[in-house]
């Protein structure tokens, strides 16, 4: 593969302004096909904001973002068509209340039309069955724990079968005895080799399942590289500051 192929995501130069306060300085990074890349740092640095930019829920102020090749920045472009390309997965999980697990996993895909009502529904049970909630595939949302809603709310991000997942702080909702779980789910899939953006405070979890760490700061990223150079032997002072302190 040539280094352009290897490359899923490629940004370049990437600003964003909300009014007169600028929150991304010029990023340029690039995210290849299977890799996991943990974004950490301190609050209000732009980690939302950069994951936000990347499937376009918000619009950049300049800059450009390339998936698979294509500039998405560009207006003649359809952002639906990458966006389902993209999952993500929020602090939040946003499951529709009101509709069982089943219809909360099938009803993006039926809107899509990605299949017949019975194929996407046969989807759902194995997608379900990934994370290890089949049993629940009738439950209703409430019924459930905040452990296992963001465990579904993976599991819809997968139906699409997504070329890269995104999370913003996946686990930052939860009691801390209801991380594991989730993070263990996004262990596994790390280890199927699914590309992965993940916004974090779990360190440990980075360092252990990332292959890149992006530590991003007022508005720009201080560094990239492995887990080694980032994380367990930091050189950047700023980024030994900031590991001191949620040790
Ligand atoms: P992080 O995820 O690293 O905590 P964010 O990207 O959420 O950082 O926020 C970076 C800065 O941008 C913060 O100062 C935040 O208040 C500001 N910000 C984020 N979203 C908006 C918005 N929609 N409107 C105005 N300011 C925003
Ligand atoms: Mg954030």
């Amino acid at each position: 593969m040539s280094a352009n192929e290897k490359e899923l995501i490629r940004v370049e130069d990437l600003h964003k302004s909300f009014g007169s306060l600028q929150v991304l300085k010029g990023v340029t990074e690039h995210v290849d096909h299977g890799e996991v890349v943990s974004v950490i740092g301190p609050s209000g640095g732009g980690k939302s904001t950069f994951l936000r930019c990347l499937n376009l829920l918000e619009t950049p102020t300049s800059g450009k973002i390339y998936f698979e090749g294509t500039d998405i920045t560009d207006k003649n472009v359809d952002i639906n068509l990458h966006r389902q390309k993209m999952g993500m997965v929020f602090q939040h999980f946003n499951l529709f209340p009101h509709m069982s697990i089943r219809k909360n996993l099938m009803c993006a895909p039926l809107l899509n039309k990605q299949g017949t009502k019975e194929e996407i529904s046969k989807l759902a049970e194995s997608t379900l069955a990934k994370v290890g909630l089949l049993d629940k595939i009738d439950a209703m949302p409430s019924t459930l724990s905040g452990g296992q809603k963001q465990r579904v709310a993976i599991a819809r991000a997968l139906m699409r079968n997504p070329e890269i997942i995104l999370f913003d702080e996946p686990t930052s909702a939860l009691d801390p005895e209801l991380t594991g779980e989730v993070l263990s789910v996004m262990s596994d899939l790390a280890k199927e080799g699914i590309t992965m953006l993940i916004v974090t405070h779990e360190i440990g979890f980075a360092a252990q399942v990332a292959d890149k760490i992006m530590f991003m700061d007022k508005g720009y990223v201080i560094d990239y590289g492995t887990p080694e150079d980032v994380i367990i032997n930091p050189k950047n002072k700023r980024i030994k500051t900031f590991l001191e302190k949620v040790k």
